[in-house]
């Protein structure tokens, strides 16, 4: 601004922006984006929808983190861009007979928001070395109020399916997002010209629930992801005959999809599954006492849950067994 104390800021060259991207995929993410700092209209919408419909439950954080998802600036003051990564997650282990309960992938791993935000340190540390001036950042896993699906879709990694998640080409919906605020220009990628469902409808046919209620529309109360790991009371009559076999999370929309079935890019390393909780079944989670809960789960996203909403969820499955699963 003519005559002001600021400094104009240039954006970074393109071949550093370029030494950031080889960087994010040398970590081990399979996809890495950036985008400006623009208005996030449609996914706005979509949440106060959500929200103003009761479909998001009793996630009493989606009500209250509007404003920042709103403008990062909240977050970040004078946060210009917007980096978005992917990283490959595991595929459920077809180990576990249904009958006494099973696991989404995720849960038998380390957890995906230490290993992201790990990742994530380690790129800021970089760029900080490699742009030379001072850089402000903020690394973002799930947890933080931010959009994570719009401004992946923004930063061109991938499309949001009818499933609700956002589908990445090569590695599908098996994924987690993190994100860098930074305050640096950096020239955005376009989104993606891509529309990764067609004429498929496989997820909604597959959620045993009805969840998704409509093509890119989840009401959460009926979803057994939601149910087993974000509900904090015990389990209504109907919430227990819901859930199915799964003692925490749910996988079949992602198992259907053929982006999943396709997928090329293998899980990153970090995500071993544990086979000693691949053998868990419904019956020993409820007779773990909090050290061997400590033991087997420490570092997964389960120690999260906690032993009493994981019991609670054992005993409906224990409720439920000998009834066909979907
Ligand atoms: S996670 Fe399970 S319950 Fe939730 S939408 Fe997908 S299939 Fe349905
Ligand atoms: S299962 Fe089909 S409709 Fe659903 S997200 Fe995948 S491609 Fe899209």
């Amino acid at each position: 601004m003519p005559g002001s104390d600021q400094v104009m800021m240039l954006p970074i060259p393109t071949s550093c922006k370029e030494t950031i991207r080889t960087k994010a995929l040398e970590l081990g993410f399979c996809a890495v984006g950036f985008s400006a700092l623009i208005p996030q209209r449609e996914a706005m919408t979509r949440l106060r929808e959500m929200v103003s419909e009761k479909r998001h439950g009793e996630m009493r954080y989606l009500e209250t983190g509007i404003a920042e998802r709103d403008n990062p600036e909240l977050l970040l003051p004078g946060v210009k861009t917007v980096l978005s990564v992917a990283i490959a997650g595991p595929h459920r282990k077809q180990l576990q007979d249904e009958t006494n309960g099973i696991f989404s992938g995720h849960a038998t791993v380390p957890d995906y928001h230490r290993v992201v935000m790990e990742l994530l340190r380690q790129l800021l540390d970089f760029i900080r070395s490699e742009v030379g001036t001072p850089v402000n950042g903020l690394a973002c896993v799930d947890g933080a109020p931010v959009l994570e699906k719009a401004w992946a879709e923004s930063a061109g990694i991938g499309r949001t399916g009818r499933n609700t998640l956002l589908i990445v080409p090569g590695a599908g919906s098996m994924i987690f997002l993190g994100e860098l605020l930074l305050d640096i220009e950096i020239e955005p990628d376009k989104p993606l010209d891509w529309d990764p469902c067609g004429n498929c409808s496989a997820c909604l046919d597959a959620c045993p629930t009805g969840a998704l209620v409509a093509p890119g529309k989840l009401d959460a109360r009926r979803c057994i992801s939601y149910l087993t790991i974000e509900l904090k009371r015990e389990f209504t009559e109907s919430e227990t005959g819901m859930t199915g076999p799964w003692l925490f999370g749910c996988d079949r929309c992602m198992e259907a999809c053929p982006h999943n079935q396709a997928r090329r890019i293998r899980p990153h390393p970090a995500f071993m599954p544990s086979e000693e909780i691949l053998g868990l079944t419904a019956e020993k989670i409820l007779e773990l006492t909090g050290s061997s809960f400590k033991r087997l789960f420490a570092g997964t996203t389960v120690m999260r849950l906690g032993l009493k909403r994981l019991k609670r969820n054992a005993r409906a499955v224990v409720k439920k067994k000998g009834n066909a699963w979907t």
